[in-house]
C-alpha cells in the first residue's frame, strides 16, 4: 500500500470510528466473549475491520426493529472476526445486512434440485443469499454470544465466503499454501462421521445441522472454530487445522485450551 492510500485509510478509519461513542464500543466488545485473548494488534485490526464493514454494508432494520449503535457495532465486530486474517475484500459482492427482531420465516421461493419451485417456510435465525444480503435475527445474534458453538453471524458469513467461488459447497477459495484436495478429504471425512452420529441418534460435538450438506458442515464447523475451538480440535483435528489455515488465525491458542 502506498503512502497516500495509507494516509487516506487512517483518515477514513479515524472519522468512521468517531461516529460511535466509546461506551458503545465497550459495551459491544464486552458482550462478545469470543473476542477474548486477541492481542493489541489483532484488536486494533478488528476495530478497523468493523468500521470499514459498517461503511461498506448497510444494516437495515426490519419489522420495526430499533437499531442501536451497540447493535451495529456488535454485528460489525462479529463480522470482522472471520476476516481478521483475510481482509474486507473477502466480503465483496454484497451490500446489506437485513436485521429482524427475532427468528423469521423467509418470504421467498426457491428452485429445488428437481427444478420444482418450493416455498421456504422454515423459521430461521439467519440466511445468506447468493449475490444478495445477509439476513439475521437480532435475538439469535444476541443469544449466540455465549461460547456454546452457536453463532449465526459467523455461520451466515461462512456461507458468504463459501459463495465467493460459486454455489455454497463447503469449499471456499483456497489460499496458495493450501491443498483443495486435502481440504475436501478432511472435511468430507468429518461430515460423514457427523452424519453417522446424527443417524444413530447420538450426541454430536457439532450442531447436527452440519450433517445437512457439505456447505452447512463448513458453516457449522466455522461456528465451532470460533466459539468452541477445543471441541472442534478434539473431535476433528484435521478440520481444525484446515480452518486455521483458511482463516489464518488460531482461536484455540487465543481462547486457551480450556475454552
Ligand atoms: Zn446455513
Amino acid at each position: 500500500m502506498g503512502r497516500l492510500s495509507a494516509w487516506w485509510r487512517s483518515r477514513v478509519l479515524a472519522r468512521e470510528r468517531r461516529r460511535y461513542a466509546q461506551a458503545d464500543w465497550d459495551a459491544a466488545w464486552g458482550s462478545l466473549p469470543l473476542l477474548a485473548g486477541l492481542n493489541p494488534a489483532q484488536s486494533i485490526r478488528l476495530a478497523e475491520l468493523a468500521v470499514l464493514f459498517l461503511r461498506d454494508k448497510r444494516i437495515e432494520p426490519a419489522q420495526g426493529l430499533v437499531l442501536t449503535a451497540q447493535m451495529r457495532l456488535t454485528i460489525a465486530l462479529l463480522a470482522g472476526l472471520p476476516i481478521l486474517g483475510l481482509g474486507l475484500d473477502w466480503y465483496r459482492g454484497w451490500y446489506s445486512v437485513i436485521l429482524y427482531p427475532a427468528a423469521f420465516i423467509p418470504a421467498h421461493e426457491y428452485t429445488d434440485a428437481d427444478g420444482l419451485v418450493q416455498v421456504d417456510d422454515q423459521v430461521k435465525g439467519g440466511e445468506a443469499w447468493e449475490r444478495g444480503p445477509v439476513i439475521l435475527s437480532w435475538a439469535d445474534v444476541a443469544a449466540g454470544c455465549r461460547l456454546d458453538g452457536y453463532n449465526v453471524v459467523v455461520h451466515e458469513l461462512a456461507h458468504k465466503l463459501d459463495m465467493l467461488n460459486g454455489r455454497p459447497n463447503g469449499r471456499p477459495p483456497m489460499h496458495g499454501d493450501m491443498s483443495g484436495a486435502a481440504w475436501t478429504r478432511d472435511l468430507s471425512a468429518a461430515f460423514a462421521d457427523l452424519g453417522r452420529r446424527v443417524d444413530a441418534g447420538a450426541q454430536t460435538p457439532l450442531d447436527p445441522y452440519g450433517a445437512e450438506s457439505p456447505g452447512e458442515f463448513f458453516a457449522v464447523a466455522s461456528e465451532a472454530f470460533f466459539e468452541t475451538p477445543r471441541v472442534l480440535h478434539a473431535e476433528y483435528p484435521a478440520v481444525y487445522a484446515q480452518l486455521r489455515a483458511f482463516y489464518r488465525q488460531d482461536p484455540l491458542v487465543r481462547l486457551g485450551r480450556g475454552a
